[in-house]
């Protein structure tokens, strides 16, 4: 039973509670607006020192991923899986609710069992940057204090893990140096492996106020894809996929070459500098230049402005960690900083910018399978020794713990029988998904927590715990630049759902109850703050100290960053002002490493370098994102994106349905041309799991992706793996798109349903024929849109079933059907509107669909054009324009607008005033301001404005 209570909200009058975003790293503060019970609006908060009140385009539709309707996505009271034959391993329908004590007893007496049987490291916990702090606390404790296994794990491996390597071998600690302010202060910004502007959108609306402010400021951007930061930079270097070793080590030449190092702060506060020297002889502009691909002039301007000036930040991301090579990326940059004393000082350092919104809060509690709490290290036995008394147990278990590859690799093989995952999605976002949903299946037994009930990965729980999600949780999470941030629940759980702390102190203390009879527990925790507490104690003395934090002075004083022992007034801003750094001798170290190429070579069968990235409006697997059809408008559907002349050189098209194929697996999807690719690349969203990009093949992007990994931080290298891409030869074509729910209006009307709960319905289609995709459309009305591609038409039957389910297979349903060529069309009109639309048939016939979609979107009326709707060869009305890519998505506006706006303007008009006219005509970019970079590039090309 449980003994420990999420604090209840009582239903009052609208009011707002302060917590923070759930997305990205920057951990911007927000004001949730509730009425106790229900979520109604969100803003930012103007006194949180992250974001100062703004939000991004995800971070301003957070409330309407909890909107009431969707808690049929929810996981809302506890599953237990009652036949476990193979056949069932994949339907959620062979679970059954149970309660929370039969879950978790079940549940403590699966891993009792399998402890006593085959050892702790026989059992293994795979969680997330999701989480909060205390949460983190709690599974870690569980793990390596209770169970006596460091096999715990998080998603966080797949985003920093690199940079926390990196960080302790050159400075000593994982310690961003650096602070958000330091982005005002900075001459000049080398961005690399990161693309602030789509990935942390209100730390780029920083930079771009910075330089309006401070023109002279210079930034450069090092990635191999002419992303939105790119386009903006004064400097792109376009360097070849994986290079950056090569890259910075060519930079710190040129940094020797010229003079432009610090010998004083070498001399006095690092070591290794001689190893470094020696290394970089050879990295000689020339040399450089070819392996990089990038002009040997760029090279030099980029070494000069990174050593000339007076302070040098350099902003980072998974471009650098998601690599075999990830350790060594960071090392080189860091080391550019150490030789030139960009470091400590305002302005300058180089900073890792984390991914998620509390990974740094699970690097603080040792949430790794390699680290242990406070920055201690599990392969020290000191630290180890420390940990055990702190925690009061015998010992800490000296046998490393399985990174995430290395644990689901374990999962397959038979080692690990039993995983815990928490808040994350595996089945989405590891690497080589066969192999993963492999390990899964073969599991002998797998828990989920988690907050919603149908991820890719729900699929494989035997048990499933129902998790409160944001907005209804109580702790603490910790931002890129070490600030500490208390967030506060807004509302209850719904159902039965239950803090992440909480279930895993409850799970745990019912296993002690078992492993560790008549001991006092280690779990006694009561509230959130209690686990806080026992946290911050095993911090102090630690170069994260938080001794001299609260939950009370975080709640007074607002959010703090760390460290702040006791006796401080407030968090430290900036690392190392004093050039003492946390290592034995209290140098920082340079770090020799060569260049490695990425693991997997491109060659005459896997002749692409793919690689992957974020959307805009999306967030990694899409569970919470995926919900709001609003979040498609910028990049509506799946596709992969190409240079053109490499498009034309396979004979396709920009619009072909390609198959694209890896060392593992292999996917279809659309094609498109794009200029940010280089020749002999390719780049896809990391955020299409199968949920979203079905077929029969198809375990969404990561069936692709390579699970190779660095050996010091056993981070994946998602970010490069070799394909190729053919044509797919799939002529029959369907595309639907109807607005979900009710099905058939001459029966009793059911309410609307989720597009996301109608897509899942839609499975089943999905895995039916090599190509799939299906995605919520609508903005104030809910539909989806699917696409199948298939050799043969399918049966008659088969395709009846799925009209069904879109609504289109009741009598009302206007139909035209040509036998002969396989053409079917079906159009349902309800109160003289657009309902839905079926279009199936041989490729080159599926005339006409972006205007009736258009049609449907819009709700214009459409009964005097009935029979004109179902014709194969119909026109769209001439006052209706297909629509085009939603750029604002705050205010609905879409890219044709913008150019037809921009057309009426005289073509000199200095792109500032044009960019001016076009926010006060179409209020695009005047609230989030994430669309901005978009508008300047629309702004940029006006003198060849395409089609309108
Ligand atoms: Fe959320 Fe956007 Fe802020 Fe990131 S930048 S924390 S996604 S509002």
């Amino acid at each position: 039973m449980m003994t420990v209570n999420t604090p209840h909200i009582p239903v009052s009058a609208t009011h707002e509670v302060k917590s923070t975003c759930c997305y990205c790293g920057v951990g911007c503060g927000v004001l949730i607006e509730s009425d106790g019970s229900r979520i109604v609006g969100v803003r930012g908060d103007p006194d949180h020192p992250a974001n100062l009140g703004k939000l991004c385009s995800k971070g301003s539709i957070l409330h309407l991923t909890a909107r009431p309707e969707l808690q049929s996505l929810r996981a809302l009271y506890p599953e237990l899986r009652t036949d476990r034959s193979a056949g069932n391993k994949h339907s959620y329908h062979s679970r059954v609710r149970a309660t929370w004590d039969q879950a978790l007893e079940h549940a403590a007496d699966r891993f009792a069992d399998i402890i006593r049987m085959h050892g702790p490291d026989a059992v293994a916990f795979y969680v997330s940057g999701q989480l909060l702090t205390e949460d983190y606390f709690v599974f870690n404790k569980l793990a390596k204090g209770l169970i006596g296994t460091n096999n715990i794990d998080t998603n966080s491996r797949l985003c920093m893990s690199s940079a926390v390597a990196a960080y302790k071998q050159s400075l000593g600690a994982d310690a961003p140096p650096c602070a958000y302010e330091d982005i005002d202060l900075a001459d000049v910004v080398l961005i690399a492996g990161a693309n602030p502007a789509v990935a942390h959108p209100i730390l780029y609306r920083r930079l771009e106020a910075a330089r309006a402010a401070r023109p002279d400021m210079k930034v450069i951007v090092v990635d191999p894809r002419r992303t939105d930061s790119a386009r903006e930079a004064d400097l792109h270097l376009a360097i070849q996929p994986g290079t950056d070793v090569a890259l910075f080590n060519g930079m710190l030449h040129l940094l020797l070459w010229e003079e432009l190092t610090d010998a004083d702060f070498i001399n006095r506060h690092t070591e290794g500098f001689s190893a470094i020297k020696t290394l970089v002889r050879d990295a000689t502009p020339r040399t450089i230049a070819e392996i990089c691909g990038i002009a040997e002039s760029d090279l030099v301007i980029a070494a000069q402005w990174f050593g000339r000036s007076n302070a040098t930040l350099s902003l980072y991301c998974q471009g650098l960690n998601q690599s075999t090579s990830g350790t060594a990326k960071n090392t080189a940059l860091i080391n550019l900083h150490l030789a030139t004393g960009q470091i400590g000082r305002p302005g300058a350092g180089p900073f890792s910018l984390t991914g998620q919104p509390n990974a740094m809060g699970g690097r603080e509690v040792g949430g790794l399978a390699n680290q242990l709490c406070a920055h201690r290290d599990l392969a020290d036995p000191a630290h180890r020794a420390e940990v055990a008394r702190l925690w009061g147990i015998e010992e800490v278990s000296a046998r490393p713990g399985k990174t995430a590859v290395e644990l689901f690799e374990s999962l397959d093989q038979g080692s690990i029988k039993a995983v815990w995952i928490a808040n994350t999605n595996p089945a989405q976002s590891m690497p080589d998904q066969n192999a993963v949903h492999r390990a899964l299946r073969n599991a002998e037994f797998v828990v989920l927590q988690d907050a919603y009930l149908n991820t890719e990965t729900a699929q494989f729980a035997d048990v499933l715990l129902p998790a409160t999600s944001w907005g209804e949780k109580e702790g603490t999470v910790t931002n890129s630049e070490r600030r500490i941030t208390r967030i506060r629940a807004a509302v209850n759980g719904p159902g039965e759902t239950r803090a992440d702390w909480e279930i895993a102190a409850e799970f745990a203390r019912r296993l002690e109850s078992r492993l560790r009879p008549g001991k006092p527990s280690l779990f006694p925790y009561q509230t959130a703050e209690s686990v806080w507490n026992d946290h911050r104690a095993m911090t102090r003395g630690r170069d994260l100290d938080i001794g001299g934090l609260s939950y009370a002075l975080l709640e007074s004083k607002g959010p703090q960053q760390w460290p702040m022992p006791a006796g401080a007034s407030r968090g430290l801003t900036r690392l190392y002002a004093d050039g003492q750094f946390p290592t034995a001798n209290g140098r920082a170290r340079f770090i020799a490493k060569a260049y490695r190429p990425p693991a997997e070579k491109t060659d005459a069968r896997y002749p692409i370098a793919l690689t992957t990235g974020r959307l805009r409006d999306q967030w990694h697997s899409m569970s919470r994102t995926g919900s709001v059809p609003r979040a498609f408008g910028q990049v509506a559907e799946p596709e992969i994106t190409m240079q053109s002349r490499d498009i034309a050189r396979r004979g396709l098209t920009s619009g072909d349905l390609v198959e694209v194929q890896s060392r593992r697996g292999s996917i279809v999807l659309p094609l498109r041309a794009s200029d940010e690719i280089a020749s002999g690349q390719a780049y896809l969203p990391m955020h299409w799991g199968a949920r979203f990009l079905g077929g029969m093949h198809s375990r969404g992007i990561n069936t692709l992706t390579n699970p190779a990994n660095d050996p010091d931080s056993g981070q994946p290298e998602l970010k490069h793996t070799a394909v190729r891409i053919q044509a797919a030869q799939l002529p029959w074509r369907l595309v639907a798109f109807a607005f979900s729910g009710p099905g058939d209006p001459t029966k009793p009307e059911s309410s609307p349903i989720p597009a996301l709960a109608l897509i899942d319905q839609l499975a089943v289609w999905m895995r039916g024929v090599p190509f799939a995709s299906a995605v919520p459309i609508g903005r104030d009305r809910e539909g989806v849109l699917i696409r199948l591609a298939a050799e043969q038409p399918p049966a008659q039957e088969w395709l009846g079933s799925m009209d069904t389910l879109l609504g289109l297979g009741y009598d009302g349903v206007a139909r035209y059907d040509d036998l002969r060529l396989g053409v079917a069309r079906r159009v349902d009109i309800r109160d003289g509107r657009l309902h839905g639309v079926r279009l199936s048939g041989p490729a080159k016939t599926l005339q006409g669909e972006a205007w009736l979609l258009e049609c449907l979107l819009s709700e214009r009326p459409v009964e005097a054009i009935r029979n004109h709707l179902l014709a194969p060869n119909a026109q769209p009305p001439e006052d209706l324009k297909p629509r085009s890519p939603i750029v604002c998505s705050c205010f609905d506006v879409d890219e044709r607008r913008i150019r037809a706006a921009l057309l009426t303007q005289p073509v000199d008009v200095p792109d500032q005033i044009a960019l001016g006219s076009l926010e006060s005509t179409l209020k695009c970019g005047t609230n989030c301001g994430s669309c901005r970079p978009r508008l300047k590039q629309l702004i940029a090309e006006r003198l060849s404005p395409g089609t309108i």
